[in-house]
């Protein structure tokens, strides 16, 4: 991985180079193989809506391979709706198969109401994100999988990698960095395995991409977004990248040599299936059921 030196390209060149980052990134880490099926998780946001330009343009060099997108419209009013028409438009432009599947159909409640129901709560030490997050992964893996794909696709950049990496040292849990890694490995049948193609690309390419290729994406931030730590990570590694350029890159660099020893450490744990909804868990009950049984939504 290099980091960004700087050079001046002119916008074809720049965009061409982010596309060649994304290609050298899937086959360095071997994401995907020719004939995968692959679900690409599409917000609206300007990386997602970016990588699924980007892999509609590599997917067509590998006839054998599909590739959809999957919406999970959380029901943050105000915000999630503007998102869904944009990932809409931009599927329908590239031909995309997009299906969209709600927390209100999947847990029987919008995130809205459940932020609502944890404010009634005196002991909820939880963000809005805590919740939307658990609950994301679970909604985007059950989507993937009865749509039959084999590879879910993740938008996650250079900066959501380094920032997920500090938080786990700030929340007291460094063998979770092992976890965070552009290639999930196939722990269990019933997960599908997840990739992650903008991992080396930093935040700031993907939005110069966007609007070079006057890709449209919903800009407005999540209003439940000031309340996360990650914002303040988020702060932090930017100021430190502009003090002192590449900061973000060498992160990313140490953890992954971390990661051999960090994973050595850790105990494997082995999955069950949760006791409510069958979904793979190392507990009892799954985390997502977990969370909704304390605020008496399941
Ligand atoms: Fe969900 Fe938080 Fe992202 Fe909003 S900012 S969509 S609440 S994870
Ligand atoms: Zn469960």
């Amino acid at each position: 991985m290099r980091p960004y030196s700087g050079e001046k390209l002119c916008g074809r060149c720049f965009c061409k180079s982010i596309e060649e980052k994304v290609r050298a990134t899937i086959s360095k880490y071997e994401m995907l193989k020719h004939d995968d099926k692959i679900i690409i998780g599409v917000s609206g946001g300007k990386d997602s809506v970016t990588l699924l330009h980007i892999l509609t343009k590599i997917e067509r060099d590998f006839p054998k391979a599909s590739l959809s997108a999957v919406t999970v419209d959380e029901g943050i009013r105000g915000y999630r709706d503007e998102a869904l028409k944009i990932a809409e438009k931009n599927c329908q432009k590239l031909d995309v198969e997009h299906v969209v599947v709600s927390f209100k159909e999947m847990y029987g409640a919008e995130l809205d109401e459940i932020v609502n129901k944890t404010q009634q709560k005196e002991d909820n030490q939880l963000t809005p994100c805590s919740y939307c997050g658990v609950l994301r992964r679970k909604t985007l893996n059950t989507t993937a999988r009865e749509a039959g794909a084999n590879k879910l696709a993740t938008a996650h950049n250079l900066d959501d990698e380094t920032q997920t990496m500090i938080l786990n040292i700030i929340h007291g849990d460094p063998l979770r960095i092992a976890r965070v890694k552009p290639v999930l490995p196939i722990i269990h049948p019933k997960l599908i395995q997840r990739v992650k193609p903008l991992c080396e690309v930093l935040e700031r390419e993907v939005a110069f991409y966007a609007h070079l290729r006057k890709i449209e994406f919903h800009g407005v931030p999540c209003p439940y977004a000031g309340a996360a730590l990650r914002n303040d990570v988020r702060n932090m590694l930017n100021r430190m990248d502009r003090r002192h350029a590449g900061t973000k890159y060498t992160i990313f660099r140490s953890m992954e040599r971390l990661r051999p020893a960090l994973e050595a450490l850790g105990k494997k744990e082995e999955l069950r299936e949760c006791k409510i909804c069958s979904e793979p868990t190392v507990a009892e009950i799954c985390k997502p059921c977990q969370m909704l049984k304390e605020l008496h939504v399941l």
